[in-house]
């Protein structure tokens, strides 16, 4: 009698963990930013290669959930395709601070454990979703940040490259573009400034998490940190509810505590993800004024994509075949 137990046990324990028994549907969503992105700043040849690179994301990421394994896995992998890419701003492609430097930022939320781990400021970690993963899994703490967070990386083997890794013609250009213009008005148009990239996922086994990276707003300041790396304003995930993933003017979203909020409306207020994430980039923000948008899947595969910009690069697949990659806001 006893042995049989054990038996069953050990069966139901790997059923439960190891997603190679698992049954359910999975979803994965992506983004690559929201901003000015219209068909005059985005001509066909670069709309392909941006639809490529999001297709990109989205097979390594489902090619995990279509394994049976888990969301964040899944989420982890389509950030890293997005972070090496220099048509983002994360990683490689990361827009240049006031200074002309590169400081990034990035957090992951595991929705199961209720786990999670981010890092702001680094200069020289070139995938720093992984990273984040790492403070999660192998450390007692949620949010490292620049030097600190450097030295974590390269104790716990993550790939350090030199700071130069990160130069970018075309990103340089733009923070030049933005100095003169600030010089010259005193205002820049925050969509102007923008971009990061983020993911979040359902896997087979009901389990829901969220990832984001970015390297900010570019010509920012005084090591300025938005939201991406903020749990409960960039990234948040909760296996009740839904995973988000935010992009947008961090200052704003991290006042409005904007991927909290969406989990938060629909446990206190139980309306549905769509309404959620409406009220919240069409109402309280679009409201203020606030540049942004979001993208999220709730417990049962629904999924949101909405943002007040003219454009923000989106997409998402499901295990019933369905995938979408988009651009602009009329498509
Ligand atoms: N939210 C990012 C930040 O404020 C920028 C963006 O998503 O475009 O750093």
């Amino acid at each position: 009698m006893k042995k049989k137990l054990t038996v069953f046990l050990m069966f139901a324990w790997l059923v439960s963990f190891s997603g190679l028994f698992a049954q359910g549907n999975y979803t994965l969503v992506i983004h690559g930013g929201a901003g000015n992105v219209d068909r005059e700043r985005v001509p066909e040849d670069r709309e392909e290669a941006f639809n490529a690179k999001l297709n990109e994301a989205l097979d390594a990421g489902e090619a995990i959930l279509e394994a049976g394994g888990s969301s964040l896995e899944a989420v982890e992998a389509a950030v890293r395709i997005m972070e090496d890419s220099p048509k983002f701003n994360a990683g490689k492609g990361a827009v240049f601070t006031h200074e002309g430097g590169n400081e990034l930022d990035a957090s992951i939320m595991c929705g199961q454990q209720m786990t999670a781990g981010a890092i702001a400021g680094v200069t020289n970690i070139r995938n720093p979703i992984s990273t984040a993963r790492k403070v999660m899994d192998l450390s007692p703490h949620v949010l490292l940040t620049a030097r600190g967070a450097e030295a974590f990386a390269m104790e716990h083997g993550a790939d350090i490259v030199d700071p130069s890794y990160f130069f970018d013609e075309y990103r340089y250009d733009q923070l030049q573009e933005q100095l003169r213009r600030m010089d010259e008005t005193g205002y820049i148009d925050s969509a102007d400034m923008m971009g990061t990239v983020g993911a979040v996922a359902l896997d087979k086994n009901g389990n829901l998490a969220a990832a984001t990276s970015t390297g900010g707003m570019t010509a920012k300041r005084y090591n300025r940190v938005g939201d991406s790396p903020i749990i409960g304003a960039g990234t948040y995930a909760e296996n009740s509810s839904c995973a988000v993933s935010s992009t947008g003017h961090g200052e704003y979203f991290i006042k409005y505590a904007v991927a909290y909020d969406v989990s938060a409306q629909m446990r206190y207020k139980g309306v549905e993800l769509e309404e959620a994430t409406n009220s919240i980039i069409h109402g309280t923000l679009r409201d203020l004024g606030v540049n942004g948008g979001l993208i999220a899947v709730d417990k049962d595969g629904n999924v949101s994509m909405p943002f007040n910009t003219s454009g923000m690069f989106r997409g998402y697949t499901r295990s019933d075949g369905e995938r979408v990659v988009r651009i602009f806001g009329d498509d």
